[in-house]
């Protein structure tokens, strides 16, 4: 399966995490390890906390609907 990008407009990629076509980042697709910039964000950069929390890593897209940083959790 030979990735074409003769066509810019339309380039024929495919995120690695989700499955679903690349179109708005197309031109950082190696960037972002062939995802969608929502998809690496949630892989590398937003750690193992709910995807619903914001993270601390900047422009996090959960801050649209979670502005409120995740409660620190009490020590053991
Ligand atoms: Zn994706
Ligand atoms: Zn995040």
């Amino acid at each position: 399966m030979g990735r074409m990008r003769q066509n810019a407009a339309m380039p024929d990629l495919t995120c690695r995490r989700c499955g679903r076509p690349v179109e708005r980042f197309a031109d950082q697709f190696d960037l972002f390890e062939q995802m969608h910039w929502v998809c690496f964000h949630y892989e590398f950069e937003h750690g193992d906390i709910d995807p619903d929390w914001v993270c601390a890593a900047g422009g996090c897209p959960s801050a649209v609907h979670s502005p409120t940083p995740r409660p620190e959790k009490p020590r053991d």
